[in-house]
């Protein structure tokens, strides 16, 4: 039995990448900035990683893919460098159940200059909010997650990129939870998108920011060396980044069938009502990540369940990582109006590509 319920916050890395990392680790350790053909090698990796993941994305210029050390280094990347290049007086607009990575840099650098989207009660953002803040302030960028990492809501980031575009304000979209679970879609189209190997099969500390056509500056990416076109410095993990495109081309040759997974995971969620019948799941009648149920029990706090189901064999979380080290309730679930009563009673659980039906039914 399969009890690991927290794909959400990390995944393993598929036994086929840790092979191929296990592997380039022992062929291509070279520094790829060398100037031996052992280094040159690694250097070839390199570029042909970064020209495969333009063309998974269907951007056209390799140079716009940037390797980082993960989402949290990418999403910073985005504020510190569109606020250096802020024209005068414009603001970001981000929505309000934004991974703290994205708040977080935003506050930082636009200071008060954040408008914050809201969602509705479902989890989902607020269209004719968004439209109304781009009618009344200069907004420069609007930053809307693709598929939420609490309640797995996934987010119209089509229309809004498509607003955006009409608007002429740039959009990014952190879409660490979609890659490997949905299609990638017009996802490329984004002037700026970030990813995140662990949340796909791939190894922790390696992610990559896809950055605005012509881009010669990232303010507030690591400075040092002249690597990614002196975009970021520091010395490529080859081997790292290279686990993490095979992770994409394993998910790409073999997708999970989301329809069939989210059947699995709603017979679950079925199985439970029946049982506790005041079990509320959030987001139910909007469209969900296939791997992710937040439920909120009737009685007892979350770290009680959480305790009795790690105890039983499973592990779930009581909100994100980021939130649950705080010991603070969440604003993903304070933004849907949860009252503080609810938000202690949240359970995030999060399957994952091999989950199975039985799985999910122990778990029930
Ligand atoms: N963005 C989202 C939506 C996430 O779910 C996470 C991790 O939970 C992050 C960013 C941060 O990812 P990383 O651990 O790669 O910095």
């Amino acid at each position: 039995m399969n009890g690991y319920f927290d794909s959400n916050a990390t995944t393993p890395m598929f036994p086929e990448v840790r092979k191929h990392f296990a592997e380039k680790s022992a062929a291509i350790w070279h520094n790829p900035s060398s100037l031996y053909p052992e280094a040159a090698e690694a250097k070839r990796e390199l570029e042909e990683c970064r020209e495969w993941l333009a063309d998974f994305l269907g951007v056209e210029e390799p140079s716009r893919v940037v390797f980082t050390s993960g989402a949290t280094e990418s999403n910073n990347i985005v504020f510190s460098s569109t606020q250096a290049l802020n024209p005068q007086g414009k603001r970001v607009a981000i929505s309000a159940i934004e991974h703290p990575s994205v708040i977080e840099p935003a506050k930082r650098h636009w200071r008060s200059s954040v408008e914050m989207i809201p969602v509705d009660p479902e989890g989902r953002v607020d269209l004719s909010a968004l439209k109304t803040i781009l009618e009344s302030r200069e907004i420069s960028l609007v930053s809307v997650m693709a598929a939420n990492n609490e309640t797995g809501v996934l987010q119209p980031w089509e229309e809004i990129r498509e607003i955006c575009g009409l608007e002429g304000v740039s959009f990014h979209s952190d879409a660490t939870q979609w890659f490997g679970k949905l299609p990638v879609g017009e996802l490329g189209s984004s002037e700026w998108l970030t990813g995140s190997a662990h949340k796909f099969g791939g190894p922790k500390g390696v992610g990559f920011l896809l950055v605005p056509d012509g881009c010669d500056d990232l303010t507030g990416a690591q400075t040092g060396g002249p690597q990614e076109r002196k975009l970021r410095g520091g010395t490529e993990n080859v081997p790292a980044i290279s686990a993490m495109i095979y992770a994409l081309k394993q998910l790409e040759a073999q997708p999970p069938d989301h329809d069939a997974k989210a059947r699995e995971r709603d017979q679950f969620e079925a199985q439970l009502l029946t049982e506790i019948s005041e079990i509320r799941v959030v987001g139910k009648s909007v469209e969900r990540l296939w791997n992710t149920s937040m439920i909120i029990v009737p009685k007892h706090n979350n770290l009680k369940w959480l305790t009795r189901l790690a105890d039983l064999g499973f592990q779930v979380s009581t909100g994100s990582a980021c939130s649950s080290g705080r010991g603070n309730p969440s604003h993903v679930m304070e933004s849907m109006g949860l009252s503080f009563r609810e938000m202690g009673r949240v359970l995030r659980i999060s399957g994952s590509w091999d989950t199975s039906a039985e799985d999910w039914e122990g778990l029930a």
